[in-house]
C-alpha cells in the first residue's frame, strides 16, 4: 500500500500564527491559528515588534496543538513537505515562521516550501470548491494590506491586471473604524475587526440605507482606463461624516448614534463596492476580448488536463472570480461581486467564489495546501524524469539541507507578472448597464 502524502503549513506573515496538516485528498486533518487581534485592537493598530513577540511566544504551541489534532504519529515518518510563509509580510513575522519551519525541516529532513501569501489566498477556494473553479480564473485579493487583481492561469502562474496605487481596502475600513470609534459601542463591536463592525453596522438600517455619500462624486478611479485601485480618497467622506458622529457620541443618544453609524457604514460599502465593481468588469472585458486571444497558443498547448487533475477552460467561456483576503468575509461585497460577475456574462454559471468566513483571514490551512499542490507538481515532474531529485528543484520545493538556510524572506513581492500597462493600453471604456444597483438585501 502506498503512503498517504501529508503537507505541514504554517503562516506567521502578519498578525496570526498558523499552522495546519492537509494530505494529498485535500483532507484538513487540523487547522489551528493564535490570533492577535484583540492585542493589536487595543494598540490601535498592529505593532510589528508586538507581532514578532506574539509569534515567538505561540508557533511553538500552536504547531503542536496541530500536530496532536491530525492524530498522526511522528513528524519524522508522517509528513512529507513543510510549507511557509516567506514572502510578502512583516519582516519580523515572517522571519519567525521561516525559522521555526526551517529548524523542523532540518531536524527531521524535510523537504521545504516557500510560500507566497498572496498566492496561498487566491488558491484558497480551490480547496473546497475544487470541481467548480476552473482554470484560468479572475483573483480578487481585498485584505488589510493589499488589493490585487490578478488572473490565476496555473496554481504558480499569476498575471496582475491591477493593484492599488495607495493604501488597501481593509486599511481603509479599519481607519474609519477607528476614526467613528465604533470599539466604543462595546459589544460585539469591541472584539471585531474594524472591517467586520463596518459591516455589521452597515445592514442594520433597513430604511434609507445609503443616504451618505454618492456614487458619482465619492468613487474615485471613475475616469481611468486600467485596473488600478485608489482608497486613500475615501477618506474625504470620513471627514465629512466625522464632526456630526462625534456630536452623537457627545449627546449620548444611543439610537441615533447607533442608526447614523448604520448609514454610514452601508453607504460606505456601496461606493467602494462600486469602485471594485467596476475595475473587476474591466479586468473581465480585457480577459475575454484581449488576453486570450494573446494567449491562445499557450492555451492550446496545455492540453486539456494538467497532472493536477484541474480541467482547464476552454477559451470561449466565461470566466469565474475568486474573491479572497480577509475583507472577503464581508458578505454585501461577495454578493455584489457575484451579481456584477454574472450581469456581464454570457452564461448563468460563471460566478465569484469567496473561502468560507473563517478561511478569509490568514491560517496555515491555505499555506498547507498551496504547499501541497507544489509538492505533487514536484514529485510529478521528479518521476518524469526518472528518479525523485535529492537536490532542491528550482525555488519551488527545496529537498537539499544544505540549501535551506538560502531562503529567505521578502517584505514585499508580487504575486506574479505585471501586465497592468497591456490592461491600461486596451483602455476599454464600460456601459453603463453593466454596473448593476447594490441596493443587496441581507
Ligand atoms: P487580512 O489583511 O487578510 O488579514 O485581513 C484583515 C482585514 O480584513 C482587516 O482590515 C479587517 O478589518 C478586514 N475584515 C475582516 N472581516 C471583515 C468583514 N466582515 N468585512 C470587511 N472587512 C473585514
Ligand atoms: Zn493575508
Amino acid at each position: 500500500m502506498t503512503k498517504t502524502i501529508h503537507v505541514l503549513g504554517i503562516e506567521s506573515s502578519c498578525d496570526d500564527t498558523g499552522v495546519s496538516i492537509i494530505n494529498q485528498d485535500g483532507k484538513i486533518l487540523s487547522n489551528c491559528v493564535h490570533s492577535q487581534l484583540k492585542q493589536h485592537l487595543e494598540m490601535g493598530g498592529i505593532v510589528p515588534v508586538m507581532a514578532r513577540e506574539y509569534h515567538l511566544a505561540n508557533i511553538d504551541r500552536v504547531a503542536r496543538q496541530a500536530f496532536r489534532e491530525s492524530n498522526l504519529n511522528s513528524v519524522a515518518k508522517d509528513i512529507d513537505a513543510i510549507a511557509v510563509t516567506t514572502r510578502p509580510g512583516l519582516k519580523f513575522s515572517l522571519q519567525i515562521g521561516l525559522n521555526y519551519a526551517r529548524t523542523l525541516a532540518k531536524k527531521y529532513s524535510k523537504p521545504l516550501i516557500p510560500i507566497h501569501h498572496m498566492q496561498a489566498h487566491a488558491l484558497m477556494p480551490l480547496l473546497t470548491n475544487r470541481s467548480s473553479i476552473k482554470f484560468p480564473f479572475m483573483v480578487l485579493l481585498l485584505s488589510g494590506g493589499h488589493c490585487i487583481l490578478s488572473l490565476a492561469k496555473r496554481y504558480n502562474d499569476f498575471h496582475i491586471l491591477g493593484e492599488t496605487r495607495d493604501e488597501a481596502p481593509g486599511d481603509l475600513l479599519d481607519k474609519f473604524a477607528r476614526r467613528l470609534r465604533l470599539r466604543n459601542l462595546g459589544p460585539p463591536f469591541d472584539h471585531l475587526s474594524g472591517g467586520a463592525s463596518i459591516e455589521l453596522l452597515g445592514k442594520m438600517e433597513a430604511a434609507d440605507r445609503f443616504k451618505y455619500f454618492n456614487t458619482g462624486k465619492h468613487v474615485p478611479m471613475l475616469t481611468t482606463g486600467d485596473c488600478d485601485f485608489s482608497f486613500a480618497g475615501y477618506r474625504d467622506c470620513l471627514e465629512q461624516v466625522a464632526p456630526s458622529i462625534d456630536s452623537l457620541w457627545s449627546a449620548g443618544d444611543r439610537e441615533r448614534l447607533l442608526s447614523e453609524l448604520s448609514h454610514v457604514c452601508a453607504s460606505l460599502q456601496r461606493i467602494m463596492l462600486s469602485q471594485i465593481a467596476r475595475r473587476l468588469h474591466r479586468a473581465i472585458m480585457f480577459y475575454r476580448m484581449c488576453w486570450r486571444y494573446q494567449n491562445e497558443d499557450s492555451f492550446k498547448q496545455e492540453a486539456s488536463e494538467d497532472h493536477l487533475g484541474f480541467p482547464l477552460r476552454g477559451i470561449d467561456e466565461d470566466i469565474d472570480v475568486v474573491v479572497s483576503g480577509g475583507v472577503a468575509a464581508n458578505k454585501y461585497f461577495v454578493d455584489g461581486i457575484n451579481m456584477l460577475v454574472k450581469s456581464v456574462q454570457d452564461s448563468d454559471s460563471a460566478g465569484a467564489f469567496a473561502p468560507t468566513k473563517s478561511l478569509c483571514s490568514d491560517n496555515g490551512l491555505m499555506i498547507a495546501w498551496n504547499g501541497l499542490l507544489r509538492y505533487q507538481d514536484f514529485m510529478a515532474m521528479s518521476s518524469s524524469i526518472g528518479a525523485r531529485p535529492k537536490l532542491g528543484y528550482g525555488y519551488d520545493v527545496v529537498c537539499d539541507v544544505t540549501k535551506l538556510d538560502q531562503i529567505e524572506i521578502e517584505v514585499s513581492s508580487r504575486m506574479g507578472k505585471d501586465i497592468r500597462d497591456e490592461v491600461k493600453l486596451a483602455n476599454f471604456k464600460l456601459g453603463k448597464l453593466a454596473i448593476p444597483e447594490f441596493k443587496l438585501a441581507h
